[in-house]
């Protein structure tokens, strides 16, 4: 049997590339006990090798703490990857990098970067000052990267996300909700009438990082999808992580190993919207974009 598929599987591995980060939000869904520890080169060597390996096309999702953060991104994880493997890489950053390094990225990775992910942090930067650079990155990347601007719209603090949005949108720029997180759901919002306008009555993983559930549903999380953490461990996905499941081995030991199918989803929520806007989840229809 076929099972249903809207959007095409597009293989994807999310890498923390780095635990700690140079921000220290007061809302950070990582705890300051987690948010540390960058991968030593050698390291970051036997992970590279690893994901050179898979076969096939992937793009890698590099996230943290906060990647540019950690020194060996630019000098070593980025013209590694391009140099060593053939797959796309995506990005998703507070975007703190310096202009220079913003320049050499998006020349290194010219004709293989598939998202990036530019996180707006109020708490570190203005919107303004924000736009202004984003405007000016987005001007660098091919036609076909997709670029957008994300923020947490913290609950009670809908009508600051909505002036954001209206200047991020002002520069001519994607802008797009994160909906703040708590034990893996989504916190509890004082005033539907305030966030409606901003993520829509029903947003889908589209719109906005909803947690909605797929339990039962055929996944192929672990198969074509995995997230591999700041140790190097690798999960099928954060939900099985968080219950101590789907573990994968490890991208720094060389003991890393795909599932071989699909799974019907055992879990009742789902908060990343990366398997479903991948096309990961049977006639789950993220979306033909992807914009995390
Ligand atoms: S930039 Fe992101 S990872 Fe860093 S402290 Fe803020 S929310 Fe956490
Ligand atoms: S549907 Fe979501 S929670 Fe369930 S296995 Fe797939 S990625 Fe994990």
């Amino acid at each position: 049997m076929t099972p249903a598929q809207s959007i095409p599987r597009a293989r994807t591995i999310e890498w923390q590339v780095a635990g700690a980060c140079n921000y220290d939000c007061s809302y950070c869904i990582q705890s300051r006990e987690y948010r540390r520890g960058r991968p030593r080169r050698e390291q970051l060597e036997r992970a590279i090798a690893t994901f050179a390996e898979l076969p096939g096309a992937w793009e890698i999702k590099c996230s943290g703490g906060e990647a540019f953060a950690h020194p060996l991104f630019m000098a070593y994880v980025v013209p590694e990857l391009m140099a060593r493997t053939p797959h796309r890489i995506s990005v998703l950053t507070n975007f703190s990098a310096t202009h220079a390094e913003l320049m050499e990225f998006a020349r290194q990775t010219r004709g293989r970067l598939a998202v990036f992910s530019a996180s707006l942090h109020l708490e570190s930067v203005s919107a303004e000052e924000f736009a202004t650079k984003a405007a000016w990155f987005q001007m660098l990347l091919d036609e076909d990267t997709r670029f957008v601007v994300n923020q947490v719209v913290l609950p009670g603090r809908e009508d600051e996300a909505a002036r954001c949005r209206a200047v991020i949108e002002g520069r001519g720029l994607r802008w797009f909700p994160q909906l703040y997180k708590v034990d893996g759901g989504v916190a509890e919002y004082p005033s539907p009438a305030a966030l409606i306008p901003l993520v829509g009555r029903r947003p889908t993983s589209r719109e906005a990082n909803v947690a909605p559930s797929y339990r039962g549903k055929l996944c192929w999380a672990g198969v074509d999808y995995f997230v591999v953490d700041k140790d190097g461990d690798a999960w099928a996905c954060r939900t099985a992580k968080r219950y101590g499941e789907g573990a994968l081995g490890n991208a720094f030991d060389g003991s890393l190993a795909r599932a071989l199918a699909p799974q019907p989803c055992a879990y009742d929520i789902c908060p990343c919207t990366v398997p479903a806007n991948r096309g990961m989840i049977e006639g789950v229809t993220g979306g033909a974009e992807v914009f995390e």
